[in-house]
């Protein structure tokens, strides 16, 4: 057969388990394919974009190794790829199936459009563990739990672990495309990007080595409630899942083979099962968003939008710049402004603080983390803020109001965390770190500190800002209990 195939890539930018790209290297020969679309990728100037043209990079450098050249195109998805299929005479466009609102979409379009070429085609299961389709209650309606979701999706990996392949042993490659060229992408992925290189090194063949590495010598330490010593134990893989340099099947198949983790008769180590549920976590927010399309940026529970949220730039600009006058608050925002990446707990510290203490709507939170997570994944976020926000179908209430000086004791006790983020707080003795504000003004100069001059005064006291939250939602919620419909 002398006609090639086009493989079109989205976030599965790897050898290894890539069904779509195996199974065309069987067939035939390959054209690795893709289509930068402005309407589904991540937006130039954020932090993901920065990891896409890396990751970009590293798979165009493993073809070419291969004798294989990655075509690059910037357009409408669908029509790119289905003129390119005609323009060359394609035998046929296999793709890895698409899970978010916008890639469902292409698939659609896609789907439409090669069919009107008489192109054919085929589509293969997605970068997930389970098939979202497929996995429902009794009642045959999506899960929105997660429990029973986790129970499920367990039950359904005992009976059949996903099949893992390898990394194709032979591909065929295809004359000359026309592309563009990664590098003059690269000059658009401006925000941050020195920053980022310093922390990340995105690409199938590091970021497997990493978790290789994560898996022999810290997943039984892990404890997704960890900051400082955390960032060490957690695992953050959550750029490469994202993106698709390692496969979620893979990942699940070596906890399988280390630590038998599917397998509830046997002894799991804690950390691992911890580690599993949280994989899980990923999975059930991806489910929730194939299921229900608005998640990202709409409550889940519509009464929601009526919520009187605040609008307030200012306060919302200081928590962007890590300037809310709490240790760990700011520590935290710094630390994605520099790293793109923040552990989980934090995340929850800083949502929290965002959504109860300055009363600024969750949106405008996952905004700014789709701008600057290196990871921003638009399920994982969008369901994690409605978690936090009490929005969500599983969900924290909204009455659960994080104090921000207990948690900061409570998740770096040893302050080595703040220390790290926060250079001008580092010479504080531990006593006086997570609430500086407490300290006489004389004893804190004594460290260097000068409150509202090199570090800043609170911008909100949190008691008043916890009962403000309290008031807001009570007043709210008072039509609909009166009304006998809560
Ligand atoms: C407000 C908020 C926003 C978030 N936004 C994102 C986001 O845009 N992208 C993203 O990947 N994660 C997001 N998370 C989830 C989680 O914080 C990150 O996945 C995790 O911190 C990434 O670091 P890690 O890879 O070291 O994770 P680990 O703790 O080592 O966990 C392993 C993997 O499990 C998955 N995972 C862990 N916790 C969660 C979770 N709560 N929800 C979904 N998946 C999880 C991730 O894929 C992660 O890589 C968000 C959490 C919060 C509270």
């Amino acid at each position: 057969m002398s006609k090639p195939i086009i493989v079109a890539l989205r976030r599965d930018f790897r050898l290894d388990d890539n069904p779509a790209l195996y199974h065309a290297a069987e067939e035939g020969q390959v054209i690795p394919v893709y289509v930068l679309d402005e309407s589904a990728a991540p937006p130039v100037q954020s932090a993901s974009f920065w990891w896409l043209i890396q990751s970009l990079k590293s798979l165009s450098l493993r073809l070419a190794d291969r004798g294989v050249s990655l075509i690059l195109r910037r357009g409408q998805y669908a029509v790119v790829l289905a003129n390119l299929a005609a323009s060359i005479g394609a035998y046929s466009v296999f793709w890895n199936e698409g899970i978010f609102p916008g890639e469902k979409k292409q698939d659609e379009q896609l789907r439409h459009r090669l069919s009107q070429h008489s192109v054919p085609f085929r589509v293969f299961p997605a970068n997930y563990s389970s098939v979202f389709g497929t996995v429902m209650t009794q009642q045959n309606t999506p899960y929105r739990l997660y429990s029973p979701f986790f129970q499920q999706v367990l039950s359904i990996l005992r009976e059949q672990t996903p099949r893992v392949l390898p990394a194709p042993g032979d591909i065929k490659g295809f004359g000359v495309i026309p592309s563009d060229s990664v590098r003059s992408w690269e000059s658009d992925a401006s925000l941050n990007s020195g920053k980022l290189a310093l922390y990340w090194q995105p690409g199938e063949e590091h970021q497997r080595a990493h978790w290789q590495h994560f898996l022999e010598t810290s997943v039984e330490q892990y404890d997704s409630r960890g900051t400082y010593d955390n960032e060490r134990g957690s695992s953050k893989l959550s750029g490469a899942l994202h993106f698709g340099e390692i496969s979620i099947r893979r990942v699940m198949k070596d906890l399988v083979d280390h630590y038998d983790v599917l397998n509830g008769t046997r002894q799991v180590p804690p950390g691992i099962q911890t580690f599993f549920k949280q994989l899980m976590w990923r999975e059930f927010s991806a489910y929730l968003l194939y299921h229900f399309p608005s998640l990202a940026d709409t409550p889940a529970d519509r009464d929601w939008i009526s919520f009187p949220w605040r609008h307030a730039p200012k306060s919302l600009k200081s928590w962007q710049e890590g300037h809310s006058g709490y240790p760990i608050i700011d520590a935290g925002m710094r630390q994605l402004r520099q790293m793109g990446w923040i552990p989980n707990r934090i995340r929850m510290i800083v949502a929290s603080f965002l959504v109860k203490d300055l009363l600024i709507s969750w949106q405008e939170g996952a905004k700014w983390f789709r701008e600057r997570l290196v990871d921003a994944d638009e399920a994982s976020n969008g369901v994690s803020w409605q978690w936090i926000s009490g929005t969500g179908f599983d969900h924290i209430p909204f009455f659960r109001i994080y104090n921000p000086v207990t948690q900061s004791h409570k998740f770096d006790s040893t302050g080595d965390y703040i220390r790290m983020w926060i250079p001008e707080l580092a010479k504080l003795p531990l006593s006086l770190l997570h609430a500086p504000w407490q300290a006489p003004r004389d004893v804190l100069e004594s460290f260097g500190v000068h409150l509202g001059d090199n570090y800043p005064l609170r911008i909100v006291h949190h008691e008043h800002a916890r009962q403000r939250a309290l008031n807001s939602y009570a007043e709210w919620k008072k039509p609909a209990t009166e009304s006998g419909s809560d």
